[in-house]
């Protein structure tokens, strides 16, 4: 690659690879899809994707920095960025130096990112053990209800009573999910309770980990697209929690601005 304008950061998640094209701090161009083997020549067809959709070539490149948990895979990667440092700087200037939290929900797992007023990483906690409150346990959910997961954000803002739902392990929620159903209790109701059960969960990872004074909350990672997960967080935190408008890219965005960062940021 070249000593380009633009750079490029790929975040090799578990469940989704996201590549994002940067040029002066702006995303330009973002597309995933989803993981699975061959994971480096499917970032290398984004990259190409990208590149000729764009007219670019490969002097046009200033860098690119792989980040997520395939980021070892992408040989063709200059730097390689971790998902929390990548997380923290992809917030924090997309935020405009606001954010002090980040709740990242990923397709596997679960964290919480302090970041101190320099938007350096101050903490972090991650929950990885378990798939409850995981973007994976909303498809898992929304098959057993046989809804798409598209319309559980209508559905947990409904007026319905949330049906009770307090399994914090995933294998036993599907199954009060199932006897809920059987009992006849409305899909409404159950969806509300799910989302206010991975509400929860998110609250106890997050625990002393909230923005004291100054400071704002984000909410990013690909669930964090489903409206009914930030209204259930936001009545569990009673607090305001923010999603800017492409949160499954941030970490994406992380990694492009530090690859650029090598060369003029
Ligand atoms: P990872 O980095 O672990 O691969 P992502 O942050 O890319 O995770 O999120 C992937 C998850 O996002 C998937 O489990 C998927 O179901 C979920 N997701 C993607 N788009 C949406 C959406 N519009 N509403 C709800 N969930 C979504």
């Amino acid at each position: 690659m070249g000593g380009g304008s633009y750079s490029i950061g790929v975040d090799l998640g578990s469940t989704a690879i996201k590549m994002v094209l940067v040029k002066s701090w702006e995303i330009e161009w973002s597309r995933k899809v989803p993981t699975a083997p061959g994971q480096e020549a499917l970032a290398l067809e984004l990259v190409r994707g990208a590149m000729d959709e764009r007219g670019l070539s490969e002097g046009d490149i200033g860098g690119i920095a792989a980040t997520g948990y395939g980021k070892k895979l992408m040989s063709r990667a200059g730097v390689t960025v971790d998902e929390i440092s990548a997380n923290a700087k992809g917030l924090f200037r997309l935020s405009g130096g606001r954010c002090r939290t980040i709740i990242n929900i990923g397709g596997q797992d679960l964290k919480v990112i302090t970041l101190d007023q320099a938007g350096k990483v101050a903490d972090f906690k991650m929950n990885d053990k378990c798939a409850a409150g995981t973007g994976r346990f909303f498809e898992q959910a929304a098959r057993i209800l046989d809804t798409p997961l598209e319309s559980f954000g209508k559905a947990a803002g409904s007026d319905a009573e949330p049906a009770e739902l307090n399994s914090t392990c995933v294998v036993f929620a599907e199954s009060e999910m199932v006897s809920l159903l059987a009992k006849g209790v409305p899909k409404e109701r159950i969806i509300k309770g799910l989302h206010n059960s991975v509400a929860r969960r998110v609250a106890n990872l997050l625990g002393r980990h909230r923005p004291a004074g100054d400071g704002d909350i984000y909410l990013d990672g690909g669930p964090s697209q489903n409206r009914g997960l930030l209204e259930a967080l936001e009545d569990e935190l009673l607090t305001e929690v923010k999603v800017l408008p492409n949160p499954q890219y941030t970490v994406a965005y992380g990694a492009a601005i530090s690859a650029a960062g090598r060369k003029d940021a």
